[in-house]
């Protein structure tokens, strides 16, 4: 793990901390989620939830698991072998990985990509192979002709996160026909990252690529609590998938981890069984953050690209006369009170992200108001 030095969100928090700076980075909501659900993780302590749970989850969270994909996308999946329970979406992802790359296969990705992603696709040996998003038309896409030409003999699997953080896509309808055409044609799987699966915005709407024809049975499908019922702490999440892919995920998660917190697997079953109407109102307080923080970042100089879904802004800063985000987000705090991500860090190709810096708008609107407040000292 030479070359994987602190993350980002630990170096630029622990920034924010030190300097008393607002804190944009990272990506928490500063408001906890729905009270029920924290009585439930409270309760099932009390009750006595507190010895190790089954390996692959409470059988509560799993069924829970499978009546939601069920009901929300039509999608089935037995709760007893194919919906297994992680440390968070993390080791889901990491999990699966390394269940499917070995040393010198290869794991397509598209940049800029979620930092665990190389970081364990470099623990199972394997090489990764990154394909750009690029604005086109005021969003982040791909050119589904580098997508082929990343593909070659030694690649096992794409790893697809939609929405997609950071650069805010949630991929359409044709972009994920173009995944399942070369998943198809090269025999691959799909990892699917649907963290922020509840959090789209102006009716845009997630489509789980294992809904596409032939795709539920060659994609492994991973989310998570955190973001959905603003739990991130919490570190309980999900893969679902067809029986042989689990049964791998779990022969390499039983040796990472063994079983997940008690108490909170059984509040993320409460959670998914009974509060998507508070994601419901969660979804529509994040749109309207959304647009407050672009309003304040364009009036501060940013040119931004307003997310169809996740909790962030990608904005380029060249409009203010910086090129070097990584240089910019370190004297962030100093200049203007704020602290961002620099996207470069989610880049193979540093050039094609230099110029962006990533902005998190799960916060309170004073929170934001005076952020960009500050922001706005930069011209
Ligand atoms: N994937 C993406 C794209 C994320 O933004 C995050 C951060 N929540 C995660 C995975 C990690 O999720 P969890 O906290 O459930 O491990
Ligand atoms: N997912 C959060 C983000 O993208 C951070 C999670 C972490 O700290 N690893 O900001």
């Amino acid at each position: 793990m030479q070359g994987f030095g602190e993350t980002i969100f630990a170096e630029m928090s622990a920034l924010a901390v030190r300097t008393g700076a607002i804190n944009l980075g990272q990506g928490f909501p500063d408001q906890d989620g729905p009270q029920a659900v924290l009585d439930t993780a409270v309760e099932a302590i009390r009750s006595g939830a507190n010895q190790y749970p089954p390996g692959p989850g409470l059988p509560e969270l799993r069924e829970a698991v499978a009546a939601q994909r069920l009901h929300r996308y039509g999608l089935s999946y037995d709760p007893g072998t194919e919906v297994f329970v992680t440390v968070g979406a993390t080791e889901g992802i990491a999990a699966s990985v390394l269940a499917l790359a070995g040393p010198g296969d290869e794991v397509v990705v598209f940049e800029p990509y979620y930092d665990s992603y190389a970081a364990v696709i470099a623990l199972a040996g394997a090489v990764r192979r990154p394909v750009t998003l690029r604005p086109a038309e005021g969003r982040f896409t791909f050119d589904p002709d580098e997508l082929r030409a990343a593909i070659g003999p030694r690649t096992r699997a794409i790893l697809v996160n939609s929405p997609h953080n950071p650069a805010g896509t949630v991929f359409t309808r044709a972009e994920l026909e173009a995944i399942a055409d070369v998943c198809r044609e090269h025999d691959l799987v799909a990892i699917t990252d649907e963290v922020y699966e509840y959090l789209t915005f102006d009716d845009t709407e997630h489509i789980p690529l294992a809904t596409l024809d032939g795709m539920r049975d060659r994609t492994v499908s991973v989310s998570s609590a955190g973001k959905s019922f603003s739990v991130t702490g919490w570190k309980t999440g999900w893969v679902m998938a067809s029986a042989p892919y689990i049964r791998a995920v779990q022969t390499v998660k039983q040796f990472l981890t063994y079983a997940v917190s008690a108490p909170y697997q059984r509040a993320a079953a409460y959670a998914l069984a009974n509060e998507i109407p508070w994601v419901e109102e969660l979804r529509k307080s994040l749109q309207a953050k959304r647009d407050r923080l672009i309003t304040g970042l364009e009036a501060a100089g940013f040119t931004t690209f307003r997310p169809q879904g996740t909790y962030f802004v990608q904005a380029d800063i060249r409009p203010l006369g910086f090129t070097d985000g990584i240089e910019l987000t370190r004297a962030l705090p100093e200049k203007a009170g704020v602290v961002a991500i620099p996207s470069q860090v989610f880049y193979d190709h540093a050039e094609a992200g230099a110029h962006f810096v990533r902005f998190a708008f799960c916060k309170r609107d004073e929170v934001i108001d005076e952020a960009v407040e500050r922001l706005a000292r930069l011209r």
